[in-house]
């Protein structure tokens, strides 16, 4: 982000807390050039509240409870708890339990349409970094379009962008001198990264099922191409999101690293 002069037009592609990250550094560094963010659904993270209200337990039953019904649950304990942020955060303990019980198609139908909602109510931002990012959408400087970007190539000395509009279904071009990735997670899939690439080709690990990341199985252990999972080797962190969803804050994978070393020792001794 050094190179980029003030005033030049950047997209940033993806609208979650790296883009935040990323437009708020640009505005440490006093930009002043336009930044649009093109997502999928155009949505952005919400803030947190301050004081922070107690977290309120799920209503439902981990594990006897369908997709729809939790989602239904949800919002009828958001609508009657004085702060949503209490609901969604009484969920934290049970995450990673409720993903696991969900079946391969409930999860694919909660990535589809229900995990952009769920990242701006979870993954949330300080008060003063929203104000910040709101006062920038306010001035206009800051844009974000909802769609699909298509092509990237360049033109003139541009960067065009090419993105299907989400609400007209047209496609429209922007152009800019920069365009920056704020995908994250997608870079925890086999196809992405050289040394998994190898890894793959010699059957020495596989993709989860939904293809986000490796599989493992609940012991962090990976599982390679003929479904064995392995004795010595483990993946930690974003990694193994297929089988932990939420594994990629900090606080989360900490408790995943101490799990893995816990089994390391009891597997040596
Ligand atoms: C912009 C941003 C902001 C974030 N903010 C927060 C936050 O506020 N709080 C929070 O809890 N989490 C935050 N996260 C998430 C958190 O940082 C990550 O989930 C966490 O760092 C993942 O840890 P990791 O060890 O799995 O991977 P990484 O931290 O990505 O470490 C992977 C390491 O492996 C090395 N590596 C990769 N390939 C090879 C190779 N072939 N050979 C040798 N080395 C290799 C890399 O160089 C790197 O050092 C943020 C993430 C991003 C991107």
């Amino acid at each position: 982000m050094e190179r980029v002069d003030p005033d030049d037009d950047i997209v940033m592609l993806g609208s979650g807390l790296t883009m935040i990250d990323q437009v708020l550094s640009l505005e440490a560094r006093r930009h002043r050039g336009r930044i649009q963010v093109i997502s999928r659904h155009g949505l952005t993270p919400l803030p947190h509240r301050v004081p922070r209200s107690h977290p309120v337990a799920p209503t439902f039953e981990p594990g006897t409870t369908p997709l729809s019904g939790m989602m239904k649950a949800l919002r009828e304990a958001a609508s009657k708890t004085e702060d949503w942020r209490a609901v969604v955060d009484g969920l934290r303990p049970v995450t990673q339990a409720l993903w696991q019980q969900l079946s391969t198609a409930e999860r694919a139908r909660f990535l589809r349409h229900a995990n952009a909602w769920w990242s701006i109510h979870r993954h949330r931002l300080a008060p003063d970094m929203w104000e910040s990012f709101s006062r920038m959408r306010q001035s206009g400087q800051v844009t974000v379009t909802a769609g699909w970007l298509k092509e990237i190539y360049h033109a003139g000395g541009k960067v065009r962008s090419a993105y299907l509009d989400r609400h007209s279904r047209t496609l429209r071009q922007i152009s800019s001198d920069w365009l920056v990735n704020c995908t994250g997670m997608e870079r925890c899939s086999i196809s992405k990264t050289p040394l998994l690439k190898k890894m793959s080709s010699r059957g020495m690990i596989s993709s989860d099922v939904m293809g986000l990341g490796l599989a493992v199985d609940r012991d962090s252990r990976l599982i390679d191409a003929a479904g064995v999972v392995s004795r010595s080797a483990f993946a930690l962190g974003p990694m193994t999101v297929g089988q932990f969803f939420e594994i990629f804050a900090v606080p989360d994978i900490r408790v995943q690293a101490a799990a893995v070393a816990e089994r390391i020792a009891q597997d040596l001794s």
